[in-house]
C-alpha cells in the first residue's frame, strides 16, 4: 500500500485476510520488491504533494508503465486519472488510466452513501459500494474497461493492469474486489 496519506491501514485489513504479505510504500527504494501497489482514499490534493516530496512520483510511474499492478480507490483513483476536475491548480495526477475524475463531485447532501453494485466479473450479488466525497468520472478512453456502473457513471474500471473505484471497498466488510483485482496479480 501506499502510506503518504490515507486510508492505508483499511487495506492491510483485507489484504491480511486474503493472506497477502501487504508491506507499506513510502520511498522510492520500496517500489522494487512490490508485486501490486494499493493506492488508497484520502486527500489528493494531499496525497500527490506528498508523492513529490518523497521523490516517488517518478519512479512509481516509471514502475506502472514498465508493468506494475496498482488499485486505485476513491483519493487513488484520483492520483490515477489523465485528468482531474475541480482539483487544486498544482494538483498534477500519473496519468495511468485514461480518464477524467472530477472530485467531490455528489455535493454535500449526497457526501456519503451506500449502494449496491453489479460488477462484471463478481459472483455471488452486487457488492455494497461505500461512496465518501466520492469523485465521478466523467469520461473513459476506449482502453478503458468499465466493470461497474452507478446512475449511469462507471465506478470500479480498468485499463490494463491499472484498476481504480470511486467507491471504498476496503470498508465494505466483502473482500471480492480486492480478490478480483489479486487474481489478476497473480
Ligand atoms: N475528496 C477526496 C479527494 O479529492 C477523496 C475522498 C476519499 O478518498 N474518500 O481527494
Amino acid at each position: 500500500m501506499l502510506a503518504l496519506q490515507g486510508a492505508f491501514r483499511e487495506h492491510r485489513e483485507v489484504l491480511d485476510a486474503l493472506g497477502v504479505d501487504a508491506v507499506e510504500l513510502r520511498r522510492p527504494e520500496g517500489l522494487g520488491g512490490l508485486d501490486a501497489l494499493v493506492i488508497p482514499g484520502g486527500e489528493s490534493t494531499t496525497m500527490q504533494r506528498l508523492l513529490d516530496t518523497s521523490g516517488l512520483r517518478a519512479p512509481l510511474q516509471e514502475a506502472i508503465a514498465d508493468g506494475l499492478r496498482v488499485l486505485g480507490t476513491c483519493a487513488g483513483l484520483i492520483v490515477l486519472a489523465r485528468s482531474v476536475l475541480d482539483g487544486r491548480a498544482d494538483q498534477q495526477p500519473l496519468g495511468a488510466i485514461d480518464l477524467v475524475a472530477r472530485r467531490n463531485a455528489y455535493g454535500r447532501q449526497r457526501d456519503s452513501f451506500e449502494a449496491a453494485l453489479e460488477v462484471d466479473g463478481l459472483a455471488g450479488g452486487p457488492f455494497p459500494g461505500v461512496f465518501i466525497r466520492a469523485p465521478v468520472i466523467e469520461s473513459v478512453g476506449d482502453a478503458v474497461e468499465v466493470r461497474a456502473e452507478h446512475n449511469g457513471r462507471p465506478v470500479l474500471a480498468r485499463q490494463g493492469r491499472v484498476w481504480v473505484t470511486t467507491f471504498h471497498p476496503e470498508i465494505a466488510g466483502d473482500l471480492r474486489v480486492h480478490e478480483l483485482f489479486l487474481q489478476d496479480v497473480a
